[in-house]
């Protein structure tokens, strides 16, 4: 059997601006491509949502590699041990991939990699999902940042590779049916509102640099308005790269000046994904342990009835109800109201922050392993740079300010469509006529809601002060 190259894809569904494939593809040999659905011990196995979307996004995939070439291959398991396996199965001498930064991934990878090196396997590892890794940024005193500004700062002045342009291709070949398990039945509503894929990520970039930037610092936190990018489920599976959308955007700043602005702002959220990714590197792991020591301690309430009513979108809270749905319809939720459905669990029901991330993991498709706990934990108050304990949303005032003609409740708690403006956010306040009205019976076509938020206020700000 002739000798191969196998490249190993996780993170990274892409054919442009993919380092692995890129120097795969270089060599004159067949080239093989493997995705592993990873079941090894101390790797988090990957959420309901987010591996709908895989599945969806490797079928993608699968045609677009075979255009050049790439025969791509599925398999669950362990991929310490499959990899080894199937690399010896196909003759491959080198075998590359693109790194990831979470410590036991890590750790797996190094011991892999220097096994397969023993077995006489060329082995090397590129970046295709960071602008700048972990060890390439750090303070003047050389330690880690925990404060995101002048994180952001010194990013910004980093030398940022450009994408990798075109890529060799080797002849066409017929494109495999992966064997891989059909589309969950929950998974429909999902479906109705993305299409996984490089080719939509392409298009979700372009249709935002062109069409919504100019809008995106006033009307990014309205949740009712489409104004931002929707990326996150392609940059999480890496169908798009950081630097892709960063060469992007700055492209379209030099050629139009007025809008460096609006672009400097987007620029800075994708760099608190890069944020992310620098705590998830430096510290142990963020999805079970406080970042801040000090609130290792708490003492969260256990209130099953109160977890499923929040998962459920059943809370009796308008606009945490409209997340909750939004959410769990459409595997995705705007930031502003994660920030509310996540303050509201974690500070006013006082039920412990992880229970939340874990439901936000197994439901949403952008469940991405740096951004989703450090966001956790920066809105529970535990987090680096987070938000201070005592900053306790209040779901109702902010659902008035940032939904205030109560479009996206409407949108996802039909049932108070019908309310006046004045009361959709706060319907447990509103008279008895105006709910007769519009057709609502509190406790019957919609919760009363399940904590009282003044005093879950002052319940947190006891139990959570330290
Ligand atoms: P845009 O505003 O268009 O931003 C572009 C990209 O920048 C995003 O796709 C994302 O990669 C990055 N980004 C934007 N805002 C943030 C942020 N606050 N923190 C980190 N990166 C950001 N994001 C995820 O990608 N995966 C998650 O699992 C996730 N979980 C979250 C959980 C909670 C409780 C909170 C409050 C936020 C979470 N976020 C998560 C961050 C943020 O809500 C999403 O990245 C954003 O809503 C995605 O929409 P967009 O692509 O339209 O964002």
């Amino acid at each position: 059997m002739p000798e191969t190259t196998l490249v190993w894809l996780r993170n990274d569904l892409r054919i442009s601006d993919n380092p692995a494939l890129a120097d795969a593809l270089k060599h004159d040999r067949p080239v093989h491509a493997l995705y592993v659905l990873e079941n090894d011990r101390g790797l988090r196995p990957m959420g309901a949502a987010a591996k709908a979307w895989l599945h969806q996004s490797l079928n993608v995939l699968s045609h677009a590699l075979a255009e050049r070439g790439v025969r791509l291959h599925y398999q669950e398991g362990e991929s310490g041990s499959l990899l080894p396996r199937f690399a010896k199965e196909i003759n491959a001498s080198a075998i590359y991939w693109n790194r990831r930064y979470d410590p036991a991934g890590r750790t797996h990878d190094k011991t892999l990699k220097a096994s397969l090196r023993e077995n006489g396997h060329v082995v090397e590892s590129f970046n295709a999902s960071l602008l700048v890794e972990p060890w390439d940024i750090a303070t003047q005193s050389g330690t880690p940042y925990g404060v995101f500004t002048p994180f952001w700062k010194t990013l910004r002045d980093k030398a940022i590779p450009d994408p990798i342009g075109r890529i060799e291709k080797h002849e066409k070949i017929t494109s495999p049916k992966l064997d891989m398990p059909k589309a969950p039945f929950w998974s429909d509503g999902i479906f109705d509102a993305w299409t996984p894929g490089e080719d939509s990520a392409k298009s979700a970039l372009a249709a935002f640099l062109e069409d919504a930037l100019s809008d995106y610092p006033q009307g990014r936190d309205v949740p009712s308005r489409d104004v931002t990018s929707r990326l996150s489920p392609y940059l999480r599976h890496g169908e798009i790269g950081p630097r892709q959308v960063w060469f992007a955007t700055r492209h379209l700043i030099d050629a139009n000046p007025s809008r460096t602005s609006a672009g400097e702002k987007f620029l800075s959220e994708l760099a608190w994904r890069e944020f992310s990714y620098h705590l998830l590197f430096h510290r142990p792991d963020i999805s079970q342990h406080p970042m801040q020591e000090r609130f290792a301690d708490i003492d969260w309430r256990t209130d099953t009835k109160a977890l499923h009513a929040w998962q459920k979108g059943q809370t009796g809270i308008p606009i945490v109800d409209a997340g909750m749905r939004q959410l769990w319809t459409t595997g995705w939720m705007h930031n502003r109201v994660r920030m509310l459905t996540a303050s509201l669990i974690s500070k006013n029901l006082l039920l412990d922050w992880r229970k939340g991330e874990q439901w936000f993991w197994d439901t949403l498709v952008d469940a991405d392993p740096a951004n989703n706990p450090a966001s956790w934990q920066w809105v529970a108050g535990c987090g680096a740079d987070a938000a201070p304990y005592f900053r306790i949303f209040n779901p109702v005032t902010q659902g008035e300010k940032f939904d205030p003609n109560g479009d996206y409740v409407r949108q996802w708690v039909p049932e108070l469509s019908d309310l006046p403006d004045k009361w959709v956010h706060k319907p447990a306040d509103a008279p008895g006529s105006v709910l007769a009205q519009s057709g609502v019976e509190l406790g019957k076509t919609y919760p009363k809601p399940i904590v009282d938020l003044k005093t879950s206020r002052t319940r947190a700000l006891e139990a959570l002060a330290r």
